[in-house]
């Protein structure tokens, strides 16, 4: 029983709902280390949305609502984590959402699948072909789902993927809160902020964005900047600890 007056109370229940998980096989129990490199950043730019990760939200929801055939992809770490609210993000965005897993077996699909059912979210499944230019198991798609999209969103990606889809033409949204990894640097739009944070915030931005902020939030994209913003703000954060 975990103390609702731990000073860690939100992270450590968080971290026993994702032990269930890894036990009942929704998460890899690498998913479960994923996560503490996350939570590591997530103490570096002092758990909270920066106003640059608000900016990237406003610009995610922005791509999203104007694309053609968007796709959320969702593996273990997202599902377990934030299910309701990809189902949440799905209904105002109109998005695909299709499960895709590094550590991937049919029963884990399956799994994952029925817990976003289970949370409201229109799952696309299927025949899953070896589409994507990968030598592992995240290279499995559906050919009318990510394979055809336009725009994937893509929460804590590995970055092998994140560049094929980028060199496949297609715009890529991450969520990652290292702004260093190789997926951060490689998307077309990164926002450095905690899955459970940036989705609530990228749904209420679809649900207020008129057509022109939106044409001007997708003509305003630099992940660049976005980065470097939050690389200064942890920068920022680690100056004062040493004063
Ligand atoms: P890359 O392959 O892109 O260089 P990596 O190998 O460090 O990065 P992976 O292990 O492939 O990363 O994926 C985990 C990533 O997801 C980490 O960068 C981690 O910071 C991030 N992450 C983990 N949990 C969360 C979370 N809840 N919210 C946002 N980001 C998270
Ligand atoms: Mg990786």
């Amino acid at each position: 029983m975990i103390p609702k007056d731990h000073p860690r109370y939100h992270s450590l229940v968080t971290r026993e709902k994702l032990a269930g998980c890894a036990r009942s096989g929704i998460l890899s129990m690498e998913g479960l280390t994923a996560h503490g490199r996350g939570e590591a950043f997530d103490y570096l730019i002092g758990e909270r949305t920066t106003d640059s990760a608000r900016l990237a939200e406003r610009i995610a929801a922005a791509i999203l609502l104007t694309a053609h055939h968007p796709v959320i992809s969702v593996n273990g770490n997202t599902a377990a984590l934030a299910a309701e609210q990809i189902a949440a993000l799905q209904k105002v965005s109109g998005a695909m959402v299709e499960v895709n897993l590094f550590h991937r077996t049919e029963e884990r699909v399956q799994q994952i699948e029925d817990l976003l059912h289970g949370a409201g979210a229109d799952v696309f499944s299927g025949e899953a072909e070896r589409l994507l230019p990968l030598s592992h198991d995240r290279a499995w798609c559906r050919r009318e789902g990510m394979y055809s999209a336009d725009v994937v969103m893509v929460p804590l990606e590995d970055g092998d993927r994140c560049e094929a889809l980028v060199k496949m033409g297609k715009t890529v949204i991450a969520i990652d809160l290292n702004p260093l990894s190789r997926t951060a640097r490689s998307a077309t739009l990164t926002i450095v902020d905690e899955l459970t944070r940036a989705l609530p915030g990228i749904t209420a931005a679809c649900k207020e964005l008129s057509e022109p902020e939106c044409r001007q939030l997708t003509a305003s994209v630099d992940n660049h900047y976005l980065l470097s913003e939050a690389i200064r703000e942890i920068t920022l954060r680690l100056c004062h600890a040493m004063d």
